[in-house]
């Protein structure tokens, strides 16, 4: 069997999704949409099945392949419905919404319902692609009291450069929200990983950590205790000798400096290792450090086997994971871990998990 395959640490993802709960205290709800980030959104979820405030998917039918597989807990549709025939499937799966745009409110408002929604409101507090501003959000979240369709109401905002430290535009943007909430009954949701990770001022009631929970850490320095969750790992499944001169791959983009030897591993592009990668990007062999060389491949790529003597056909090769983040790996291609995450396909996926 082809050795490609994507190790998943259920272990680590709950150690993630506490160590997030634990620094922004009250309630978090795992952010699982895309597929868990790449990582299996079922299996992620019956992971923190007895512990999960909640989750949250981007639209309706993520939710209903958790609610299929047995998912019990409170889900978080995102983007909301898109159409009004979506609410009584959310009615009847118990699923949450946010309503981040008049046509929205006009579907809830237009919509005779079996039971009362719980309704997340979107306030756009900066960010400018969804959500009401300034006192259109007092006006949507009377309408939604006035509807009679709704039970409860948080009030939420999502954050566009909490990564950025040393940037006011957080500052404004929280200050934003609580302009626009202010006297407005409800819980407050501001913080994504980046929000949890480094903004106390949104700490609210509810977290919606996302990124971190799989171990990729979203602030610059990178320094709180995550755990990679995902191992994207092969095997060398050859290796030659190439001469100082010689070219290696497409594009002959690497040329060997001195002999060098090359090991032929069975990962590509078409497993989502992003072909952006240059020449010494680093992956780990065995556990040691080395790099890629040579253009990546559809089904494989080739790494630098010279300094490392006892590797060798069958030696294991981590592309990203505990000993390689895959942040690293994500600024080498020019893109950001999530994206990277997202992509992993065609590999097998492994589960592994123990007990707490
Ligand atoms: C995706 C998403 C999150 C999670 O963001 P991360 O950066 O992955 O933590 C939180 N809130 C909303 C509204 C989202 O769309």
């Amino acid at each position: 069997m082809r050795p490609a395959r994507a190790l998943i640490d259920l272990a680590a993802f709950r150690h993630n999704y506490r160590l997030a709960r634990r620094i922004h205290g009250g309630r978090a709800l795992a952010v699982i949409k895309a597929n868990a980030y790449g990582h299996g959104s079922v299996r992620c979820a019956q992971a923190l099945a007895d512990e999960a405030d909640g989750f949250a998917v981007a639209f309706l039918e993520e939710a209903l392949a958790l609610r299929a597989a047995g998912v019990t807990a409170p889900i978080l549709l995102l983007e909301g419905v898109f159409e009004a025939e979506e609410l009584a499937e959310v009615v009847h799966h118990g699923l949450w919404i946010v309503v981040h745009d008049e046509a929205q409110l006009r579907m809830i408002e237009a919509s005779p319902l079996a039971r009362p929604l719980q309704v997340w409101l979107k306030v756009n507090s900066g960010m400018n692609r969804a959500g009401f501003v300034g006192e259109a959000v007092a006006a949507a979240w009377h309408r939604l009291r006035a509807s009679g369709r709704v039970a409860g109401i948080t009030l939420m905002t999502h954050l566009a450069r909490a990564d950025e430290p040393q940037v006011i535009a957080t500052a404004e943007q929280i200050a934003r929200f609580d302009a626009a909430t202010c006297g407005l009954e409800g819980a407050h949701s501001l913080a994504n990983s980046a929000g949890v990770l480094g903004w106390p001022q949104a700490r609210r009631d509810w977290a919606r950590p996302g990124i971190l929970l799989y171990g990729a850490d979203p602030m610059p320095q990178g320094d709180s205790d995550l755990r990679a969750v995902m191992t994207l790992q092969s095997e060398v499944i050859a290796e030659r000798r190439i001469e100082a001169g010689e070219a290696l791959g497409y594009g002959a983009r690497f040329v060997a400096e001195r002999p060098t030897r090359v090991g032929l591993v069975a990962m590509g592009y078409a497993d989502g290792y992003p072909r952006s990668t240059p020449d010494g990007t680093p992956v780990a062999v065995d556990g040691l450090g080395s790099r890629l060389i040579g253009r990546v491949s559809m089904d494989m790529l080739t790494i630098d086997l010279t300094g490392l003597p006892e590797a060798g056909v069958g030696s294991t090769v981590e592309l990203w994971g505990p000993h390689i983040p895959v942040n690293r790996v994500a600024e080498a291609a020019g893109t950001i871990a999530y994206e990277l995450l997202c992509n992993v396909k065609r590999v097998r996926f492994d589960y592994v998990d123990r007990p707490d």
